[in-house]
C-alpha cells in the first residue's frame, strides 16, 4: 500500500514515479487486509497502547490521517462504513480490491515482478523503501524476532526485508522493538490466504491459556483488546505454540465474528480436554490448539518526521526515504494500523521527496 500512496501522491504533485512490484499483483498485504484504516481517538490513547513508540513518527500518522483518508475517497476508493467497531478508534473501512484497484491507477507506471534488492539500483533519482516488513524472511525473523519455532506467515509472499536489507546497505539504523510483530494466534495448521481470517483464534481474553508443557503461561485478564501481548509470548512458547482452553461462560462470550463457541467449532483443532497432554483446569469443556503467526513486523528502518531514512548519527540519508512497514517505531509496545502508516509514510514520502 505505502509505495502505491507514494506514487500516486507523487504524481499528483508533478513528479513521474515508477512503482517496482516484486509480486504478480498490485495491492501486497492491503489487498488481503480487512481494509480498515484506522487511528485512536485521541493522541494520548495512542501514546498509552503504544508506549514503546517513537512520539514524532506517532504524531505524524496521527495528525495525517483523516487527510489521508479524505485524499483516498477523493481518489474513488470505495468506502464499506465509517465505523471501525472500536470505541477506541475512529476510521474508515475501504474494500481492498477497490482500494488496490484505485490507488494503482493513481499510481501509474507499476512493474510487475520486478524486485527491489541491494545488488540491484533501480534508480539514480529518491528511493521510497516500501517492501512491507520482513516477515517472509525465516532468518529476519530468527535474528530479530527469535520466535521458538519458525512462524507461519499470514501476509502476501513477498514481502521478505527487501527494505530493510536495503536501508542496512546504505547505513540504515534500526528502531527499537525489533522482536515484536502484529499477527494472530491461528488455528495450528496449514493456511493460505483463504484462511487468513476464517482460521485466527481471536477470543484469547476469554480462554484460560497453556503451553505444551501445561504451563499457563499467560493471564487471560491481562490480555490486551488487540491480543498482539498474547500472540507475541505465544511465539515465544515451546513450538511457537499455546492452548486456550474454554469454560461454558467462556464459550458463550460475542466477539467480533460471532460467538466463541462458533469459532471454535469450526476451528480443526479443537481438541477434547481428555485428550490433552496435561491435566486441564477443572471446567474446561473445550480446548483449541493454536500457532503464532506473522502478518508483519512491528521495528523496522528509523526514519524521521519526513519519512527520511536516518543513519545511526540520526541524520538522513541522502535519496532514501521509507514508508509502511518497512518503517519501525510506530505501533511500538502495542498496536496500530499498518495501514494508516503506510497511507500517511506513503503520501509523506511523495512529498518530502519532491519538495
Ligand atoms: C488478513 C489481514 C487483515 C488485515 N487487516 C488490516 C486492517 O483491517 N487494518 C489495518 O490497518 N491493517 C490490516 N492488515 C495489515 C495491513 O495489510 C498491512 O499493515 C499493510 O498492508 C502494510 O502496508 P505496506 O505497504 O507496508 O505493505 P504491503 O501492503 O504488503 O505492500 C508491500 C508491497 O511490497 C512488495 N514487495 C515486497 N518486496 C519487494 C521487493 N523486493 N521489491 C519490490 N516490491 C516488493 C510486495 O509485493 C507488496 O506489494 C491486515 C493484514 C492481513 C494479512
Amino acid at each position: 500500500m505505502a509505495g502505491l500512496c507514494a506514487a500516486a501522491r507523487a504524481r499528483e504533485l508533478g513528479g513521474s514515479p515508477g512503482v517496482f512490484e516484486k509480486g504478480t499483483r498490485a495491492g501486497g498485504s492491503m489487498l488481503l487486509s480487512s481494509g480498515v484504516i484506522w487511528r485512536y481517538r485521541d493522541f494520548d490513547e495512542f501514546r498509552a497502547q503504544c508506549p514503546d513508540g517513537d512520539e514524532r513518527l506517532q504524531r505524524v500518522v496521527f495528525d495525517g490521517l483523516d487527510e489521508g483518508l479524505e485524499w483516498l475517497e477523493s481518489l474513488g476508493a470505495p468506502v464499506v462504513t465509517r465505523e471501525t467497531g472500536n470505541p477506541l478508534t475512529t476510521g474508515v473501512r475501504f474494500d481492498p480490491q477497490g482500494l488496490t484497484d484505485t490507488l494503482a491507477r493513481a499510481a501509474g507506471d507499476v512493474r510487475f515482478g520486478q524486485p527491489v534488492t541491494v545488488t540491484v539500483t533501480v534508480t539514480e533519482d529518491p528511493l521510497v523503501l516500501a517492501s512491507g516488513g520482513f516477515q517472509g524472511d525465516p532468518e529476519l525473523v530468527e535474528r530479530y524476532v527469535r520466535p521458538a519455532a519458525p512462524l507461519r506467515v499470514r501476509a502476501n509472499p513477498w514481502s521478505d526485508g527487501a527494505g530493510l536489507r536495503v536501508g542496512l546497505e546504505r547505513g540504515a539504523a534500526l528502531s527499537d522493538g525489533l522482536d515484536e510483530f502484529y499477527g494472530r494466534n491461528m488455528a495450528d495448521v496449514d493456511f493460505d490466504e483463504d484462511g487468513f481470517v476464517a482460521l485466527a483464534q481471536v477470543y484469547g481474553r476469554f480462554a484460560r491459556i497453556f503451553n505444551e508443557r501445561g504451563e499457563e503461561f499467560f493471564d487471560h485478564n491481562a490480555v490486551s483488546w488487540s491480543e498482539l501481548d498474547l500472540v507475541q509470548a505465544t511465539a515465544h512458547q515451546p513450538g511457537a505454540r499455546a492452548w486456550y482452553l474454554l469454560d461454558d461462560e467462556a464459550l458463550d462470550e460475542q466477539v467480533r465474528y460471532g460467538t466463541v463457541r462458533e469459532l471454535v467449532a469450526a476451528a480443526p483443532t479443537r481438541t477434547n480436554p481428555a485428550e490433552l497432554p496435561f491435566e486441564p483446569p477443572a471446567g474446561t469443556v473445550a480446548a483449541v490448539r493454536v500457532a503464532a503467526a506473522i502478518t508483519h513486523t512491528i521495528g523496522g528502518l528509523r526514519v524521521d518526521d519526513q519519512a527520511r531514512v536516518l543513519n545511526e548519527q540520526d541524520e538522513p540519508i541522502d535519496g532514501l526515504l521509507a514508508a509502511g512497514a518497512d518503517v519501525g517505531g510506530i505501533s511500538t509496545g502495542g498496536y496500530a494500523s499498518g495501514l494508516a502508516t503506510a497511507l500517511v509514510l506513503g503520501r509523506q514520502a511523495a512529498e518530502t521527496a519532491l519538495s
